[in-house]
C-alpha cells in the first residue's frame, strides 16, 4: 500500500481520516478544509503518502450533511464518503468508515467533525506510528471549554467503568491512530454491540498516547446528551465486563452472612422469652431466603454472563510476529 519515497528508503505510510457526521451540516464546511490542510501539510512533511484520503461517513443525516460530502468529493480527489442507510449511532459510523479504509491504507486516524479535538495531535499521532506505535490514542488533557456538567458527567463516566471492569483510557474518547494491520484483527471481533474503546486495546500491538486540549465545538450543537452518555457507558460495561454480576454473588454473601447474625440473635431473643410466638422463625426465614436467593441469582448469572462472552466468538489469540516473516515494521527502515 505505501508508496517508496525515493529519498530515504523509508515507506510513507497511506493516511485515511475516518470522520463520523451526523446532522452536521453547520460545522462541516468549517472543519472539511481544516483536515485537508492538515493532510497536504503532513503529506509535504513526508510523513504520509500523497494518496491519503478524508473518509466522512455520514450516520443517516436527516439534513443537508450528504449533500456537502458529496459536493466535497467532487471539489477534491482527497476527500471521499460513505452514508449509512439511516443513523445507527456514533460508534458504529465509525466502525463503518474504519472497516471500509482497512485495505486501501496502512494508519486510520479517526476523529470528530466538529473541531473539538485539536487537529495539530495528529503530527505527534503519525510521529508515534513512525516511533513503531501501531495504536495511539488521543487524550484529552484539560476539559477547561466543556462546561462544568459535561466535565463531571464525562469524568465520572470513565471513573464508572473502570470501577465496573470496563477498562478504558482515561479521557481519550475516539479520536486514535489505528494502524491497518491492527484493524484486521480487530475485524475478527464479531461482536454487534461495540465500544471501540474498550474493545481497541483488547486486540493489542504497541501502543501509546499524546495529549491535547479540548476545545469548543466550530459550529452546531452536540449530538451526546446525558441520555446518550449513559447508554454508551452501559453498553461499554456489559460488553466488556461481567463484573456487575460478581457484584450481585458478593452482596448475597454479604446478606446471607448478616442473615445469620440476625437469626441467632433471634433465636437468642427467642430463648430468653423476649419475643412474641412466632417472630424468630419468620424473621430466620426472610433473612437466609433473601440470602440464598441473591447468591442464587448471582451464580446462575455468572452462567449467563459466561454465555454471553462465549457468543461473542472474539478470537483466541492474536500473534504479532513471526521469526520467518519478513518484517513489514516501516519502523525498522532505517533513515539514511
Ligand atoms: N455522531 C454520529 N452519529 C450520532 C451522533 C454523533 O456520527 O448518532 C458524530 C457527530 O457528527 C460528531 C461525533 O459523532 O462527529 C461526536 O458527536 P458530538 O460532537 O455531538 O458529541 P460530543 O463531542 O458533544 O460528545
Ligand atoms: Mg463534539
Amino acid at each position: 500500500m505505501s508508496e517508496v519515497n525515493g529519498k530515504n528508503g523509508g515507506a510513507k505510510p497511506v493516511l485515511w481520516m475516518v470522520i463520523p457526521c451526523y446532522n452536521e451540516e453547520k460545522v462541516l464546511p468549517l472543519t472539511a478544509p481544516i483536515f485537508l490542510k492538515k493532510l497536504q501539510q503532513l503529506a509535504g512533511g513526508g510523513k504520509i503518502s500523497d494518496s491519503s484520503r478524508i473518509l466522512f461517513v455520514n450516520d443517516g443525516s436527516g439534513d443537508s450533511t450528504w449533500e456537502i460530502i458529496s459536493s466535497l468529493a467532487g471539489q477534491d480527489p482527497h476527500y471521499l464518503g460513505i452514508s449509512q442507510s439511516r443513523n445507527r449511532g456514533h460508534q458504529n459510523a465509525v466502525l463503518a468508515g474504519l472497516m471500509e479504509a482497512m485495505d486501501r491504507c496502512d494508519i486510520t486516524i479517526s476523529i470528530d467533525c466538529d473541531g473539538q479535538d485539536s487537529i495539530d495531535a495528529m503530527d505527534e499521532m503519525v510521529d508515534a506510528y513512525w516511533a513503531g506505535n501501531e495504536v495511539v490514542y488521543g487524550v484529552r488533557s484539560k476539559r477547561e471549554k466543556d462546561s462544568w456538567f459535561k466535565r463531571t458527567t464525562a469524568e465520572s463516566f470513565y471513573k464508572l467503568m473502570n470501577t465496573l471492569g470496563a477498562e478504558v483510557v482515561y479521557n481519550h474518547a475516539d479520536y486514535r491512530l489505528i494502524s491497518a494491520k491492527v484493524l484486521k484483527h480487530f475485524a475478527e471481533f464479531g461482536e454487534v454491540n461495540i465500544f471501540l474503546r474498550g474493545l481497541i486495546p483488547l486486540v493489542g500491538f504497541r501502543s501509546t498516547s499524546v495529549y491535547y486540549e479540548r476545545t469548543e465545538r466550530l459550529a452546531g450543537e452536540s449530538h451526546y446528551p446525558l441520555r446518550k452518555m449513559l447508554a454508551l457507558a452501559f453498553n461499554g460495561i456489559t460488553s466488556l465486563s461481567v463484573k456487575p454480576i460478581s457484584i450481585i454473588t458478593g452482596l448475597g454473601m454479604g446478606v446471607s452472612a448478616l442473615g445469620l447474625v440476625i437469626a441467632v440473635w433471634a433465636i437468642a431473643k427467642a430463648i430468653l422469652g423476649e419475643t412474641v410466638a412466632g417472630w424468630a422463625s419468620t424473621l430466620c426465614v426472610v433473612c437466609l431466603l433473601g440470602g440464598i436467593q441473591l447468591i442464587s441469582l448471582g451464580v446462575i448469572g455468572l452462567y449467563v454472563g459466561k454465555t454471553y462472552m462465549e457468543a461473542k466468538h472474539r478470537p483466541r489469540y492474536i500473534i504479532s510476529e513471526r521469526t520467518w516473516e519478513p518484517a513489514e515494521r516501516h519502523w525498522l527502515e532505517e533513515k539514511e
